[in-house]
């Protein structure tokens, strides 16, 4: 059986997932071709296959998939796997969604026997059948441009954040995989030459003693070795031990969703964090010497001109400018079918029609100049792309200054430091923006 399974965009990674699927679906007589157009170009007659497979990562990836099959002839069995797959499916009824790599939906559809000793939870993935992690995301702070690896601890997320596809999905839990299987595709990256691992969990610290437990495996056997991980403000703050114990364990920075200063947005979104919260997260990372990378989501129905103030006043009063990256001073809400945040009754007011090309419902803002403050600053990024990322920020701070009136930046001297950060930023939950979907159809490297 011909089978060909095609990636999008994993967030500027390696596609791991495919690689587990690659194992699942290994029999010894199947034939399995893979291609990541994220990284690579290849001109494919689809209907030579028997079977396709697509990796429905995120909503980028999903949009990208869309555009790519459209008008193209399939082949007869198609299956869609992924974070997003129930909403492909849903609009592509011919793509069977496939939840688990451990049931048999797999074999139902294909109608052969396949690997009958694959554990999603055990089994190693195979990373040599996927291009090379030195073709993807790499850690760079000014000097070094280094090669960086990822891996998870879990899967899924025991939170249910109303503006998140995790929940979609997930239902609020989340499950381990096995420690062996975690420090053995580590190892094989190092191999490959990987200074640095992110960890993709949803958040780090859904399990923290297991989380903490890996990272210290892995910093015996990998001494030199370097992380970034995902933990949200609640988190930081519950596990106040934990998180200072990262320092000691080579994890060199953390991501955050913050997302807004707006505690009544904060509520909607049910981060389970205030306004008040980022202080102490930001206090607890600077006391403790671990940078913490916030990212935003500012743009929402409830948006007011003062949040966008007063994010930036977070920014300088902690000294972030490097640790924001431009582009999620522009975010906006996206809302994919079935999204936890259309049964919030604050919602209803603002929600529009359902756009099946954008995999998305539109929505309007309560304060219509708002539009305006976030096109102006999204242009803004667009256009200077090219410039570096201090010169941005500064830049949207101008353009916020000259919306809001008041003075924004900090008047005493910035010190600029250089800090590590991955080479592709975070868009998990984020519309695909030009910059982005301009840099993957373009195969342009992350290095
Ligand atoms: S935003 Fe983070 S913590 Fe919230 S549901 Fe999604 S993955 Fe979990």
């Amino acid at each position: 059986m011909k089978i060909l399974l095609l990636s999008f965009y994993d967030l500027g990674k390696q596609p791991k997932i495919i690689s587990e699927l690659y194992k699942k679906l290994d029999n010894g007589s199947n034939q399995i071709d893979i291609v990541d157009y994220s990284i690579e170009e290849k001109d494919l007659t689809l209907d030579n296959y028997d079977v396709l497979g697509i990796y429905a990562s995120m909503h980028t990836a999903s949009v990208l998939a869309e555009q790519y099959l459209r008008d193209r002839k399939l082949p007869n069995k198609l299956f869609v796997f992924g974070l997003y797959a129930n909403v492909f499916s849903e609009m592509f009824s011919d793509f069977q969604s496939i939840h688990s790599f451990d049931s048999d939906e797999l074999e139902s559809l294909l109608q052969v026997q396949l690997n009958p000793n694959y554990s999603f939870k055990h089994t190693v993935p195979d990373r040599t059948i996927l291009p090379s992690i030195t073709d993807y995301s790499h850690i760079v702070d000014g000097s070094n441009n280094l090669i960086a690896g990822s891996v998870e601890t879990t899967y899924g997320c025991k939170h249910e954040c109303t503006h998140c596809p995790v929940p979609i999905e997930f239902k609020g839990m989340f499950k381990t995989f096995g420690t062996e299987k975690i420090i053995t595709d580590v190892t094989n990256q190092v191999e490959e030459g990987a200074k640095h691992i992110s960890f993709n969990d949803p958040d780090f610290f859904n399990g923290p003693k297991h989380a903490l437990k890996i990272l210290e495996l892995l910093n015996e056997k990998h001494p030199s070795i370097t992380y970034d991980s995902t933990i949200k403000v609640e988190h930081i703050l519950k596990y106040p031990d934990y998180f200072q114990e990262l320092k000691n364990l080579n994890m060199l920075f953390v991501i955050s969703a913050f997302e807004t200063t707006n505690d009544h947005v904060l509520n909607i979104l049910q981060k389970n964090h205030s306004s008040n919260d980022l202080n102490k997260a930001v206090e607890l990372s600077l006391e403790n010497n671990i940078d913490i990378r916030p990212t935003w989501m500012p743009f929402s129905p409830w948006t007011e001109q003062n949040d966008l103030i007063s994010i930036i006043k977070l920014i300088e009063n902690y000294k972030l400018r490097e640790t924001v990256d431009p582009i999620q001073l522009t975010i906006k809400l996206l809302i994919p079918k079935n999204s936890l945040i259309l049964k919030r009754p604050e919602m209803e007011e603002y929600l529009l029609n359902y756009d099946p090309a954008s995999f998305s419902y539109a929505w309007r803002y309560k304060f219509p100049n708002i539009d305006n403050i976030q096109n102006e600053l999204f242009t803004y990024v667009l256009q200077h792309e090219s410039e570096n990322e201090y010169t941005q920020y500064l830049g949207l701070v101008d353009i916020l200054e000259s919306h809001t009136g008041e003075t924004l930046l900090n008047p005493e001297k910035y010190n600029q430091r250089i800090v590590p950060k991955l080479s592709e930023t975070w868009f998990c939950c984020a519309e695909p923006n030009k910059i982005q979907l301009d840099r993957i159809k373009s195969n342009k490297a992350l290095i």
